[in-house]
């Protein structure tokens, strides 16, 4: 049996994906409210009581409003940093059942190999995850997923951590013109999403992926967009150009986690 990834949703408001193999089923980030979650589970048939662990990238709401409704089941492990561990908990009324890993270092979960490495954004000790699994004999050859959104720039750490999956997930929040133009973020806050520690643009996405040459991706998906100050139509737009050879992109719809393919343009360059 293959492996199932389902981003149940991506954008600024919330964050969460299934990824299902024979030997454990494991959810994403956690940015949805338990109720919510339960739901975009079931859609899917998987029930709560079906999840082996949940992994969490950092402290924002939009990737942790899950874990008070998830961790009523006292004996889901929830893996996250110190840091971001303990920024949740002080949030919780009960307490979850983490699982303390270090910005870094490998670990393994049910044969899954798990890196969490340090990302810039303005949260406690961000991270990104490269998830390996499979590869012990023909019927499960190996296979590879990369979850990075929040992400304030690309560096040369998450450019080789990314460049191998054959699955990745990475952010495209905002689109300049959006985010300039829009009345209800004041200054200093659109600065912050444009900074350093702040979130990558669609052009930034683009220049960033562009910089990977010969990656092993085979499908890529531009989540985390703004819904106030993005647009899909516009993220297909900026990577209308773009390609990597046998590799899908996708743009995921932050209304409702929908996909929307960007399609292949006609004489645009197939980079190997
Ligand atoms: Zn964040
Ligand atoms: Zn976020």
């Amino acid at each position: 049996m293959g492996a199932v990834f389902k981003i149940l949703g991506s954008s600024s408001s919330g964050n969460a994906a299934l990824l299902q193999t024979i030997d454990f089923t494991i959810l994403i980030d956690a940015g949805f409210s338990g109720k919510r979650l339960d739901a975009m589970m079931a859609e899917i048939d998987v029930s709560p009581d079906d999840l082996d662990a949940v992994f969490l990238t950092h402290d924002h709401s939009d990737h942790s409003a899950g874990v008070r409704g998830l961790c009523r089941r006292s004996d889901l492990p929830f893996f996250a940093n110190r840091d971001t561990a303990k920024a949740i908990q002080s949030n919780l009324a009960r307490r979850a059942n983490w699982k303390i890993f270090e910005t870094g270092l490998c670990f393994e979960f049910r044969g899954l190999k798990v890196s969490p490495f340090a990302i810039p954004h303005d949260a406690y000790d961000p991270v990104g995850f490269l998830f390996e699994w499979g590869g012990d004999d023909l019927f499960a050859p190996r296979d590879s997923l990369a979850w990075v959104t929040d992400l304030g720039f690309g560096t040369g750490l998450v450019r080789e951590k990314i460049r191998d999956a054959q699955t990745l997930v990475i952010e495209s929040n905002y689109d300049e013109e959006l985010l300039d133009r829009d009345p209800r973020r004041p200054w200093a806050l659109k600065q912050r999403i444009k900074g350093r520690h702040g979130h990558l643009s669609n052009r930034d996405a683009l220049e960033f992926l562009e910089t990977i040459e010969s990656p092993r991706w085979r499908n890529v998906y531009l989540a985390h967009l703004s819904k106030d100050c993005n647009e899909v139509s516009r993220v297909v737009e900026t990577f209308s150009g773009f390609h990597r050879k046998g590799c899908e992109f996708n743009v995921v719809d932050p209304r409702n986690g929908n996909l929307c393919p960007v399609p292949i343009a006609n004489k645009t360059k197939v980079y190997g």
